[in-house]
This record gives C-alpha cells, structure tokens and sequence, in this order.
C-alpha cells in the first residue's frame, strides 16, 4: 500500500524510539490521539507495527515486499475456492456438453453411485470424443474421462501456491477440492486459474499492504 506522509512519519518516529506510546507519538506530531488512532491502526494491520498494551509501539522491521510475501504465503485453497460442477458417470458426454455451458465451468467433475470422485472431464475431452461420427448421447462420460488414481487434487487447507504449483506442473486449468473419507474423495470445491488470478487481484488492490 501507498503509506501517506504522516503514517511514514509515525514509522520514522516508532522505528527510532520505540516501544513508544501513542499519546507520545501524537504529542510529537502535534496531533490528538484520536487524529492518530485511524493511522496506528492501519500500521498495526498491515504488519508494520505492532503493539503491546501498557508497552507501547514498536517497529517489526518488514519491508511492504516482506509484508506481501508473507500474506501470499498464507492464502488457503478454501479461501478462494468455487462451487464444483459434478455429473454421475453414467451421464452421456452430450449432457456434459450441456452442463458445462449452462453451469459456465471448463471442467467437470465425476463422481460414482456413492458420490465419490472417479474422473474429470475437461472441454477438450469432449471435443476430442465429438471427433468422428460418433453419437455423443450415447457415449457415457466414464469412457472419455481421466480417471482415478491419475486426477490431481487438493484439500481446503491446502495452501493456495502449492495448489498453483501442481496446475502448472500438470499443465491443467482446475483441481477437485476434495475431502477425504472411507469409501473415497468426496468433491466439495472446484480450484481453478481463475481463482489464483483472483487472490492475486486481492493481493495487488490490498489497502493495507
Ligand atoms: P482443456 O482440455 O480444456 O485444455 P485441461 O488442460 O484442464 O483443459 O485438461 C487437459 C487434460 O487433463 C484433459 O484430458 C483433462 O481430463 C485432464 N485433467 C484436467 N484436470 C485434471 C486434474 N485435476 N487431474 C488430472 N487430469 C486432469
């Protein structure tokens, strides 16, 4: 974040005198505590200060950059995840065609008669299967998936960057966010680059960073 001329200020005076008290740093400002308190509070929250009660201010020694990284570094999968689309195995690649433009998803996940995660179907699965004459509603989608044990997921507490890691080693545009329970993966979130370029927005357009 752009500080402003005061709260740089406020940083200068914390970094040289510190633990200082906020009274202490109005005082030197010319300021009233409440003129200030907006200011220290936002310094507090971005990581720049911190403060201990009956203490006082006193300056953490991170960079913005630092500050940055160190929030990237935090984001959970489950923060940014969507809303998974899921069809049964048995559904013809047809009615994945149809689903995949009614629900606006590239990739579709497919599940079992237990609900439980057995493939996925991306956009060019399926048009490699409309290639030839073949008749699409007849053709149930298990035949034209990638299928388990070779899908690529993750979990809600992942972290966000490991997750954007396996998308770029396995040059695929989404993850199942599953979780895991005795009969199998149940499919609860859907991760794609969508979702990374949004956590990324949040990053860049941060107030407080
Ligand atoms: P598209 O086919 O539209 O380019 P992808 O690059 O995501 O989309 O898919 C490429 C291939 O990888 C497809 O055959 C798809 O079934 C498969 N695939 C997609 N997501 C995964 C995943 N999470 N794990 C394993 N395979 C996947």
């Amino acid at each position: 974040m752009e500080l402003s001329e005061r709260q740089e200020r406020i940083i200068e005076i914390v970094k040289e005198q510190g633990p200082i008290t906020g009274e202490n740093i109005a005082d030197q400002l010319g300021l009233t505590r409440a003129t200030l308190r907006p200011d220290l509070a936002i310094l507090t929250m971005a990581g720049y200060l911190d403060a201990r009660p009956r203490v006082g201010y006193f300056f953490t020694g991170k960079t913005g950059t630092e500050l940055l990284t160190e929030k990237l570094k935090k984001f959970k999968v489950g923060e940014f995840q969507s809303v998974p689309i899921v069809v049964d195995e048995n559904v013809s690649a047809y009615d994945a065609v149809i689903n995949m433009f009614l629900e606006d998803v590239g990739t579709i996940f497919v599940t079992d008669e237990n609900a439980k995660l057995t493939g996925i179907l991306s956009r060019k699965d399926l048009l490699r299967a409309s290639i030839g004459n073949q008749d699409l509603s007849a053709v149930p989608v298990h035949i034209i998936m990638t299928r388990m044990p070779n899908i690529a997921y993750c979990s809600a507490e992942d972290l966000l960057l490991d997750a954007a890691q396996i998308l770029i080693e396995r040059q695929i545009d989404g993850l199942p966010v599953v979780e895991e329970k005795e009969d199998g993966l149940e499919v609860i979130g859907r991760l794609t680059k969508t979702n990374i370029a949004k956590a990324l927005v949040e990053l860049g357009r941060d107030e407080h960073l």
